[in-house]
This record gives C-alpha cells, sequence and structure tokens, in this order.
C-alpha cells in the first residue's frame, strides 16, 4: 500500500488548504477506532499529509477507501451482509441487481444503495444471506420467474443447475481454456472473437503475474491482429466481427472466476480494435513478430514464458497487488496509443 502510494503521488498531487496550493503528500495507515450508530468500529485508516505542512489533507480515493474499509468492520461486527458477499451472489447465479430486486418483491434502488455501502437493516441481511444456498435461491427463482424477463430467468437456471448438479445443460468443453471462454461469453459484455482472444491472452498473463501459474496450458500465436488460440479462434470465426451468441456453463473455481472478473473489469469494456493496439503495444507479440511485415500471417508462438516475463514486470512496475487493480495498467495502455 504504501509502495502504491508513493509511486502515486509522483503524479498526484493535492489541494492543502493551510498551504493553499497542489502539494505532495505522504500517507501512512493508522488504526483508528470511531463509532457507527452507537457501534465501536476499528480499522485501518489511510491518513494523507501534506510533505510541507504536516497537516492531514483530504484525498478523495483513500476517504472512499476509509468509508469502504470501515463499513466492511460495521457489518462484521453486526454479522451482516458484506458488499462483497451480495457482489458473490449476482456472479454466482448469473443475475443482475434489477432481476435480483424483482424475484425479492424489493426495488431495485434498494440493492444498489446496499451495494453502494447502505447498511441493510438484520431482516433484509438475513434474506439476502439465506439466497447463498442455491435451493432457497431456485425456489425464490421459480415462485418468481413471471417478475423477470425470460433471458434473465434461463440465465440464473443454468447458473444454478451448476449448484444443484442437475443435467440437461450445454457444456462447451473441459478445459480450463474453455472454461475462461465460457466464462467471459456468460458475462453481460459483447464479446466478438477478436476481443475474445485478448481477453485470453491477458487471463493467461495476469493469472501467472498474480498467482504465481499459468492458467491454462495452451500457447498462442502472433498473428497479425494479435495473439491467437487458434482451437478457439476456429470454434467462434462464424461471428466475424459480431458479438459472439453463447450459453455454455463455465466450471472454474472461484479464485480462478476473481481474476477473470479483474480482467473483464480492466479490459471487457474496449473493443477488439482497442484491444488489437494494447497488445500491439506490447513486448511478447512484437518479440514474435520480428522480421514479419505488418500484414504477413505468421504462426509463431508466443512463449507462455515470454507472457509470464512480461506480466510479472507489469504487476512490479504498477504496483499492482491484486485482480482489482489490472485496470491501472489498461487505463495507461489506453492513454498511450489512443
Ligand atoms: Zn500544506
Amino acid at each position: 500500500m504504501n509502495n502504491k502510494k508513493k509511486e502515486f503521488k509522483e503524479i498526484n498531487k493535492v489541494y492543502c488548504e493551510f498551504c493553499d496550493e497542489d502539494i505532495e503528500y505522504d500517507t501512512v495507515i493508522e488504526e483508528e477506532t470511531i463509532n457507527i450508530n452507537g457501534i465501536e468500529v476499528t480499522f485501518n485508516k489511510i491518513k494523507d499529509y501534506c510533505v510541507d505542512c504536516h497537516n492531514e489533507v483530504y484525498v478523495e480515493e483513500d476517504n472512499i477507501t476509509n468509508v469502504k474499509n470501515a463499513n466492511i468492520e460495521y457489518r462484521k461486527k453486526l454479522g451482516l451482509i458484506q458488499v462483497d458477499e451480495i457482489n458473490s451472489l449476482l456472479s454466482k447465479y448469473n443475475i443482475g441487481k434489477t432481476t435480483l430486486a424483482s424475484l425479492l418483491g424489493w426495488g431495485e434502488i434498494t440493492i444498489v444503495r446496499y451495494m453502494e455501502g447502505s447498511t441493510p437493516s438484520k431482516d433484509y441481511s438475513d434474506t439476502l444471506k439465506s439466497l447463498d444456498d442455491p435451493r432457497t435461491m431456485k425456489s425464490l427463482l421459480e415462485k418468481n420467474k413471471e417478475k423477470v424477463t425470460d433471458i434473465a430467468y434461463k440465465k440464473c437456471k443454468k447458473a444454478l443447475n451448476q449448484y444443484l448438479d442437475e443435467t440437461s445443460i450445454d457444456n462447451c468443453g473441459d478445459t480450463v481454456l474453455e472454461n475462461t471462454v465460457s466464462y467471459f461469453l456468460s458475462k453481460d459484455y459483447e464479446v466478438t472473437p477478436l476481443a475474445l482472444q485478448k481477453l485470453l491472452y491477458y487471463a493467461q498473463g495476469f493469472y501467472y503475474a498474480l498467482r504465481g501459474d499459468y492458467l491454462f496450458r495452451e500457447d498462442c500465436e502472433a498473428w497479425v491482429h494479435g495473439p491467437v488460440y487458434t482451437e478457439i479462434y476456429s470454434r467462434y470465426k462464424s461471428f466475424g466481427y459480431d458479438p459472439i451468441k453463447n450459453e455454455c456453463i463455465y466450471n472454474l473455481s472461484e479464485e480462478k472466476v476473481s481474476l477473470l472478473d479483474g480482467i473483464l473489469k480492466a479490459f471487457g469494456c474496449y473493443n477488439g480494435k482497442i484491444l488489437e493496439k494494447f497488445t500491439h503495444s506490447e513486448m511478447p507479440w512484437n518479440k514474435a513478430r520480428v522480421g514479419k511485415k505488418d500484414d504477413e500471417p505468421s504462426n509463431e508462438i508466443i512463449s507462455k514464458k515470454a507472457i509470464a516475463e512480461y506480466f510479472t514486470n507489469v504487476v512490479e512496475k504498477y504496483n499492482i497487488s491484486n485482480v482489482y487493480d489490472i485496470d491501472i495498467y489498461s487505463s495507461t495502455l489506453k492513454d498511450k496509443v489512443l
């Protein structure tokens, strides 16, 4: 945390009301106890001090983190559902906030508020917690299926089937690579064949850099438009430049899913052409393309080792210590290539 701040400090200055100018600041983390609704809550507070006058200064992102961390501790103390746990429910059952609200007969804004940090009542919290059990979720879904869209119902049903061990669901393959594809396609992103290849490549790179192992064993090739996992290319090439429509289910550990969520958060908002510019700006693809003309086909493999080394450097250089910070890198790429 401290290291990360140090690097940001070189770029970011904040306003100090005592010096009346933008200044650099030092960051320390101190345990602090505060009172929330009559409950004493202790959390690790990030504090920022002006390097010139040593008064405390306001850094917005740190303030947001502090409020969040205080809220986490408060909920822990009261046994209330955490924001993360609500997010996990949505992801586990492949539903959105609107669908969950409709199923429960709550206003959507209620769920949104809880996800933004408002504290749910014990009753509401317990109701949400009970949904962690797929059987409870299933009966809620079946009871209220006419309240949600047909697509939402089917997606949720499919997700439930994985937990309830029911058959009659498509499976698009058993390898981690295939399951990774299925996961990317199960989310609400428009993923074209071109974009999918890049997402796979970044998933492999950051999984190695953050988890110390390869996500999948397959190698990619340095094609004209970027890294390509050829068997996946063949499977979806008929979609051309359109988003892939696919109803496969996935089977991946929580730990892999969280990494893939980080990849989607960082790269899912860019289209295939922009992602192509990203990978064209990076060493592994360029190294495998040495001696090739821009439009010259090639089946040269981008070695997993080259990918591993490159992304290990990336996480060090940008102080990326968890999946939520991967977008620090994609934002930098965006500024660089656009
Ligand atoms: Zn100052």
